[in-house]
């Protein structure tokens, strides 16, 4: 149950790490990185949203019909969605605008905005399949790198609308708290229970 294995994030981090390993920079070289860096968070957001939608068809038994209940507005909501008032790219674009940046304040970015997209595809693939009884429950990565709110979360189960609370905040899914401290590097996910 880790999402951090899936060779998209592996590849964001090489693109990444390849720019970042020179030295100097030349300022049409920058705006190439910065263009390359919007199509490669589009790409990895619509991977990650796709992974999600499988992954629910896969938990309410639906892999098998031709019908993939993706919608492209929710896609295109999932992958716009800002979050401190910035989307992912936008966020990107600020640090290939500081040279103070590390390979890292990326990855970070691409993770916890592709942990966000496919919880958000899990719960809409959800909702387009109008199954009445949907649950959903919190799944945590299990392991030493979990947060104590989310460790608390694990296994817990709500109804499909409903939410997770936590430290006074909530969230329908991981990612979606107010508070940025409970959904930064998160890798937790969301699995759905059919009665
Ligand atoms: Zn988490």
């Amino acid at each position: 149950m880790d999402l951090m294995p899936f060779d998209e994030l592996n590849k964001f981090r090489e693109f990444v790490t390849a720019y970042k390993s020179e030295m100097y920079h030349t300022e049409r070289e920058r705006r190439q990185f910065r263009d390359d860096l919007e199509e490669y968070i589009e790409w990895l957001l619509i991977e990650a949203y796709s992974y999600g939608n499988v992954q629910a068809r896969a938990d309410l038994g639906l892999l098998d019909e031709s019908r993939d209940y993706m919608n492209p507005d929710k896609i295109q909501a999932a992958i716009d969605k800002r979050v401190a008032d910035k989307t992912a790219f936008e966020r990107l674009a600020e640090y290939a605008e500081d040279d103070t940046s590390t390979v890292e304040d990326f990855q970070r970015v691409a993770e916890t905005d592709a942990t966000r997209v496919y919880n958000t595809a899990v719960l809409d693939t959800a909702e387009e399949t109008k199954i009445p009884g949907i649950k959903k429950r919190w799944v945590t990565a299990e392991d030493d790198r979990v947060r104590d709110a989310h460790r608390w979360l694990d296994g817990v189960v709500v109804p499909l609308d409903a939410k997770f609370y936590v430290d006074g905040d909530s969230a329908y899914a991981p990612g979606g708290f107010s508070d940025p401290a409970l959904n930064c590097n998160c890798r937790c996910e969301i699995s759905l229970i059919r009665e």
